[in-house]
Order: structure tokens, then sequence, then C-alpha cells
């Protein structure tokens, strides 16, 4: 999406309207400096304000993200071009999600390994011992959730059986047995037990 395009266009429908950067900024509920923001194309109206912004300018949410008053002719092309652009920006994010699922597991391991290392090899009261394992498992535990919900959310998993691509529910993703990102899913399409893989596009 053309952010500095949207922002001049938000500009334009605010002046239309005879409203200031604060008075449309008291109408939302919302900060000057926020309506400023989105004018000069640094930030985009996060989607909870999007359709009171939309009224209040007497635009349409298409015309917003299109940057133009969208007529009949280019609508169809126009809505094509948005729902692209929201599924790369979903893949982008959800590759970004996977990467730092990597990352969260990588670090609380170390954790985990390291304080087991000192409980180890250093000499010391068998209950701090103890209490030095219990304590390196615990970003780990307080993690896991996390990562399962990046897991579950993050692209799709692609069904072995018929190729289905979905999204499961927290509690079949937490449930399955795992190897690596695979997991052994029954398909909402085919009904069938397999492995099912992880895939970041839907097509
Ligand atoms: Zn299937």
């Amino acid at each position: 999406m053309d952010q500095i395009k949207i922002g001049k266009f938000i500009k334009e429908c605010r002046s239309k309207n005879n409203l200031t950067q604060s008075q449309l900024a008291e109408k939302l509920g919302i900060t000057d400096r926020a309506v400023s923001k989105w004018e000069n194309g640094r930030a985009m109206p996060d989607s909870a304000i999007m359709l009171d912004l939309c009224k209040e300018l007497g635009i349409t949410v298409n015309d917003l993200l299109s940057g133009e008053v969208v007529t009949m002719e280019n609508y169809n092309e126009n809505s094509e071009k948005i729902i692209l652009e929201m599924v790369k920006e979903k893949e982008k994010n959800d590759k970004l999600l996977l990467k730092l699922e990597i990352l969260i597991g990588v670090v609380c391991i170390s954790i985990m390994l390291a304080l087991t290392a000192v409980a180890s090899l250093v000499a010391m009261e068998e209950s701090l011992r103890i209490l030095l394992i219990f304590i390196g498992l615990v970003p780990l535990l307080i993690a896991t959730p996390f990562m399962l919900k990046i897991e579950q959310i993050a692209g799709y998993y692609e069904c072995k059986e018929c190729g289905h691509k979905y999204v499961p529910t927290y509690k079949a993703v937490n449930l399955a047995q795992h190897i690596g990102r695979k997991r052994k899913m029954r398909c909402p399409n085919c009904n069938k037990k397999s492995w099912h893989k992880k895939v970041i596009s839907k097509d």
C-alpha cells in the first residue's frame, strides 16, 4: 500500500470537510500527532479506527486504502490489488513471526543449558543446584505457549493427503505430535490423519 499517497488523500479529504488536524483527532478520540503521522505517510490508521475515520471523511475503506476515490470502473481492479497486497503483507509478517519463534526457542534453550552447566560444574549446595536447574527451565515454560500460538497462526498447515491448507485450532496444534514444524493432525477437509507441513502461502 502506498502510504504517502494515502496520507495525501487523508489530508485532501480532511480539508474538503473543513476540518483541522486537531478537530479530526478530537472527533476520533486520538492525538493530532497521530493524524499528522498519517498525512505525512509515516503511519497507517489502524484497523480499529479506520471505519470511524472513513465516516468522518465521507469515504469508503476501499477509497482510503487506494488513496483515491474508487469509481465503479476501477473498483474490481483496485480491490484485487489491495487484497493481493494484504496477502503479501501477511506472508511477510508470518515469515518474521516464524523466525521470531526460532529466536525465542534458541534464547530459552541457551539459558537452560547455561544454568544447567553452571549447576553441574560449579561446586555448590545441593539445594542451590536444584534451584538453578529449575530457574533454567522457567523461560522455556513461559515462552512455550507463545511459540505454540505462533505455530498456530503464522501461515497454514498443508494436508499431505488432499493438499488442503488451513489454520488449525490452538488445541489441535498443542496436542499434535510434531517433528520440527511438521505436525500429525486430522485434516478438516478430508478428515484423514497425516503429517501436515507448515506453508506460508495459501496458493
Ligand atoms: Zn486433507
